[in-house]
């Protein structure tokens, strides 16, 4: 593979080989698009197939240049060897998850670089900066950074941010712009990198339904054990909905830690949202505050979540929830 790591200032970094890229690559356009300043030269996306170019044209920032790296058996460590060895940007930006945060980590260490998880803004003034929540959300930081190359995994936030992808059936005749990037296809090892003794691809049981959903119910601590979690799903599935939980109901192994929203998990956006048993901390509220209409119920009328209810219920979690459940049965039972 050449080596034309000169060439580029700017690099956008995507994972064109997960289950779903839409969300990432939107986040990542967000981001330019609230960072004019930042102008990507090159655009280094994996692919599984050079073919999977095709689908993901439509989804991509807009750059000079692109490069797919194609491996049908994506695995980190040989992304990061090209990487490593091929590109040598001051600015390296990589998509909100897991997969932007490992790459940016360790392409910082390889680069001697710095690397910020969780990057809401960038600025390049006089000092070059990126500011990130951090104290469990609680508070804003801003880091000078010095060392470069800077190496930045997108805030979760931007997946919030993103504008719906506009997706081009391959047959179709791709945008002129998306024509007009200078492409070139390179393909990846599948045998592991030497110090890489073994590997194995597990899918992850994808939260994208608390993602996407409409509708959704959250359990919090407030419902104090795995009973009163059951009771939730039980309304939940009368509802017609999903259901997710706070971290330390997940903690408690009341529920499977797929279901966690926030910072940590889901990021959701649903017409409407019934936290139960929920206090409202900000990790927490993150993940549910682009509801359009947010609801509580919990005993304390002080709790922050309350504050920002549109509607909130001052009262006890199971009971509210049996009392739901009956309403419930009676509206869906059969008409005789
Ligand atoms: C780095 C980091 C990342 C984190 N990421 C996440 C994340 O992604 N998601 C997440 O959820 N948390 C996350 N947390 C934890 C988060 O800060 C909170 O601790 C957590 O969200 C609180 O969960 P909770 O509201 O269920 O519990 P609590 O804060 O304990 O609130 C329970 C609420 O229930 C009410 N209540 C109690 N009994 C009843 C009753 N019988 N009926 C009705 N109401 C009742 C109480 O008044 C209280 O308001 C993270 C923390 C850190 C440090």
């Amino acid at each position: 593979m050449p080596d034309d790591s000169a060439n580029f200032e700017t690099i956008v970094f995507l994972n064109g080989a997960s289950a779903e890229p839409a969300p990432s690559a939107g986040a990542v356009k967000a981001f330019l698009a609230a960072h004019p300043q930042i102008e990507p030269d090159l655009c280094v996306i994996a692919v599984r197939k050079p073919s999977d170019a095709d689908f993901l044209r439509s989804l991509l920032p807009q750059t000079p240049t692109r490069h797919f790296v194609a491996t049908d058996f994506p695995q980190l460590e040989t992304l990061l060897e090209i990487v490593a060895a091929k590109y040598r940007p001051t600015l390296a930006i990589f998509p909100p998850g897991l997969f932007g945060a490992e790459m940016a980590a360790r392409s910082a260490a390889r680069w001697r670089g710095t690397a910020v998880i969780g990057a809401a803004s960038f600025e390049r003034g006089e000092k070059i900066s990126a500011q990130k929540s951090v104290y469990s959300q609680n508070l804003q930081a801003v880091f000078e950074l010095t060392q470069a190359p800077f190496c930045l995994a997108l805030a979760k936030e931007w997946l919030a941010r993103r504008e719906p992808p506009k997706v081009v059936p391959p047959l179709a005749a791709p945008e002129s712009a998306a024509s007009s990037a200078e492409e070139a296809f390179f393909s990846a090892p599948s045998e592991n990198p030497p110090r890489l003794l073994a590997f194995e691809l597990r899918e992850r049981k994808k939260t994208s339904d608390l993602a996407e959903a409409k509708r959704l119910l959250i359990a919090g601590l407030g419902l104090e054990d795995k009973e009163g979690v059951a009771l939730l799903s039980e309304t939940a599935a009368a509802l017609g909905c999903p259901w997710g939980v706070s971290r330390p109901v997940a903690m408690n192994a009341w529920a499977d830690l797929d279901k966690l929203v926030g910072v940590s998990g889901a990021m959701t956006s649903p017409d409407w949202c019934l936290t139960v048993g929920v206090s409202g901390a900000a990790a927490l509220l993150a993940g549910v505050e682009s509801s359009r209409r947010l609801a509580s119920v919990n005993t304390d009328p002080e709790a922050p979540i309350v504050a920002r209810s549109d509607l909130a219920i001052v009262g006890e979690a199971k009971e509210t929830l049996k009392e739901l459940l009956l309403l419930l049965r009676q509206k869906n039972r059969p008409k005789s």
